[in-house]
Parts: structure tokens; C-alpha cells; sequence
């Protein structure tokens, strides 16, 4: 199969439009990371989409919708504060599960009494699903376990040859996933971290709690208990520059090519030793993160990563990504 990327305007959007409507998977831009789309309603296209990324079967897809599209089509009730929160953050990088069953294909949400929806905010996103007018299931578009995808070359390296289409909406400025907010009890409460962060969310809600798993629990979110966003190299975990440095200098003295992966303000630390700047607070390094880790993939022998000492803000969700990267144990 030839993959195709395409400007996400005009016929193109027609283009990917017929094809969610055949049952093909379609890559797009969001303002997050890129989504690997199929038909909602259809249950051989959602099965396509665990297939095509090597998806374990229990870890449920995100729904995704146009601002104008009815949600109440596709779930079971929503209480106040969520009604609240979708005027005050969507479309945007929230995604919100509410209870609901039998509505779209089962596969979509492996056997769970809920739906995970989101309306993206990317006008590129918006105008493919305008033109699809279903909803579309659509994890990230890597292959299971791999960084996420933030352009359209990133998808292609994973999926080419394997999928028609890759609407092409240019670099994602939002860079991590959708906060994932469970949207079915009495206060709402974060299943996975992201750039809708737990402070906005309890100044609408009045209130937002975290989830955690406790020890033998089968976890709410089942996406979180595996290993994700790996880069293709050896990487190694520090707390200290001395402590990176140490290990950059092993590696390189066995004809290795180490590379550190930091905040900016650590970088002139590593004496002129090879560094991948992550950037200054939050926003930024979201936002650099998963381009990073690709592009020290392919050419680096061992990754080190320096824990950010920034916090506060979107950095619960960036330390999330950061650790789980590298192996860490930063579990949220
Ligand atoms: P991805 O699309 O790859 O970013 O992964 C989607 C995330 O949303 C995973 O962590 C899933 O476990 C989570 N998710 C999707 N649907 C549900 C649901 N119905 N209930 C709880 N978590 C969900
Ligand atoms: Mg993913």
C-alpha cells in the first residue's frame, strides 16, 4: 500500500473522509500528538486500529468528534460540572470519559461501561472530522509502546506502506497527550495527566481529583500500566548533571555515542557535552519532548535523561511522559 501525506484541505479532507466511511484507518493532526483515525460505529475498522499498532486489546481508544457533533448521541448522562468543563476547555486537549454502552463498536472501549470522548481543537483536526461527520476511535498514531507521533513523518516512519493517509497539519504545538479526565462520579477525577491541567479543571469544577491505582487493582485507565513512549536506543535515568555526566563519559570512552536529554538551565553544567535542550518551563517542554526522544533515536548509542526540576503546571504531565521514557518509575 502506498502512504500518502497529504495538506489536510480541500480533497484531501474528502479523500480521508471516504476512507474512515470504507473502514480504512487515516492518520491526523491534533493540537497533542498526531491520531491514527477509523470509524467509531465499525467494529472490523476499530479492530484495524488495535491491528495496525500492535495495540494490547484491553487498552481502550478516544473517540473524537466535531465541535458541532452531538455528544448525547454517544453517552449515557452527563453530570453538571462536566457539562461545565466541556464550555470552558473543549475543543481543546481534554478528553473526558463519560458512562455509556452500546453506542459505538465495543472494541472501542474493550468491554468498559464508559466512552472516552475528545473534540480537538486543531483546525486541521475540526475540518476532517467536519467532513467525516462520524466518531472517529483514534489512539496516537505510533506503533504500541513507541514515542508519539508530533509530525507527519514521525506516523509515516511508523506506518508506512500500512496505512493510505496522513493528514499532514504540521508540527503539534500541544506536543503530549489529552489530559484524560473520568467524568462519571462525583467530582471529576484525572486518569492521565496531560495540558488541561488539575488546577484549571477545579477552578470550573470546584473540585478535581487524581486517580492512582492502588497495589492488585485492574487500573481505571488501562493505557497507563504499560511501558509507552520508548525510544529505540538505550536510555538511562539521572537526578544530577554529575551523575549524567559520569555515565556520558563511560559510554563515549567505549566508542559509544551518549547523548543527555535536559532542562535548559542544566545544559552550560555538562561542560560542552553533547545535549538535547528540552527547553525552559512546561509549555515548551511538552512541546519538545517527543520530537526529541525521535531524534535522539536515531543517532545516539545511549540516552541519559536529567529528571526537569521544574513543577507545577503541565509538568505533572511532562514528568509523567519524561520518566515512563526512560524506564523510570514516576507513575501517575
Ligand atoms: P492514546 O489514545 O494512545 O493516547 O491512549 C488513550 C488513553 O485513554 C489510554 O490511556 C486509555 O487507557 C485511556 N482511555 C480510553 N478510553 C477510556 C475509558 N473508557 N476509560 C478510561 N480510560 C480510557
Ligand atoms: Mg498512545
Amino acid at each position: 500500500m502506498v502512504t500518502q501525506i497529504l495538506k489536510a484541505e480541500g480533497e484531501a479532507l474528502k479523500k480521508a473522509a471516504k476512507l474512515i466511511r470504507e473502514g480504512e484507518a487515516v492518520a491526523f493532526h491534533t493540537e497533542t500528538v498526531y491520531g491514527l483515525g477509523a470509524n467509531a460505529f465499525s467494529d472490523e475498522a476499530v479492530l484495524r486500529i488495535y491491528a495496525l499498532k500492535g495495540r494490547p486489546a484491553d487498552n481502550p481508544l478516544i473517540v473524537h468528534v466535531h465541535r458541532q457533533y452531538d455528544i448525547s448521541k454517544l453517552i449515557d448522562g452527563e453530570p453538571p460540572y462536566a457539562m461545565a468543563l466541556r464550555k470552558a476547555f473543549l475543543p481543546g486537549p481534554l478528553t473526558m470519559v463519560y458512562p455509556s454502552k452500546g453506542k459505538v463498536s465495543k472494541y472501542v472501549s474493550c468491554g468498559l461501561n464508559t466512552l472516552a470522548i475528545r473534540v480537538p481543537s486543531s483546525p486541521a483536526a475540526q475540518a476532517f472530522l467536519r467532513e467525516t461527520d462520524l466518531p472517529v476511535a483514534a489512539p496516537s498514531a505510533n506503533l504500541s509502546k513507541h514515542v508519539s507521533p508530533v509530525t507527519a513523518g514521525h506516523v509515516f516512519d511508523d506506518f508506512n506502506g500500512k496505512i493510505p493517509l496522513i493528514l499532514d497539519g504540521g508540527a503539534c504545538e500541544g506536543g503530549i497527550e489529552s489530559t484524560v479526565l473520568d467524568c462519571t462520579g462525583e467530582i471529576p477525577q484525572i486518569l492521565r495527566e496531560g495540558l488541561v491541567t488539575r488546577e484549571m479543571i477545579a477552578s470550573v469544577a470546584g473540585a478535581c481529583g487524581i486517580y492512582r491505582a492502588k497495589r492488585g487493582e485492574k487500573p481505571k485507565s488501562p493505557g497507563m500500566a504499560y511501558k509507552h513512549y520508548s525510544p529505540r536506543c538505550r536510555t538511562a535515568y539521572c537526578m544530577s548533571a554529575e551523575e549524567a555526566a559520569m555515565l556520558y563519559d563511560q559510554e563515549a570512552a567505549q566508542g559509544g555515542a551518549p547523548c543527555i536529554l535536559c532542562e535548559s538551565g542544566v545544559v552550560p553544567l555538562l561542560g560542552g557535552r553533547d545535549c538535547l535542550d528540552l527547553g525552559r518551563e512546561g509549555e515548551e517542554m511538552a512541546q519538545r519532548l517527543y520530537a526529541l526522544l525521535r531524534t535522539a533515536e536515531a543517532r545516539v548509542t545511549l540516552l541519559i535523561g536529567i529528571e526537569p526540576k521544574e513543577r507545577g503546571g503541565v509538568m505533572a504531565g511532562v514528568l509523567n511522559r519524561f520518566t515512563r521514557a526512560f524506564g523510570g518509575t514516576h507513575e501517575t
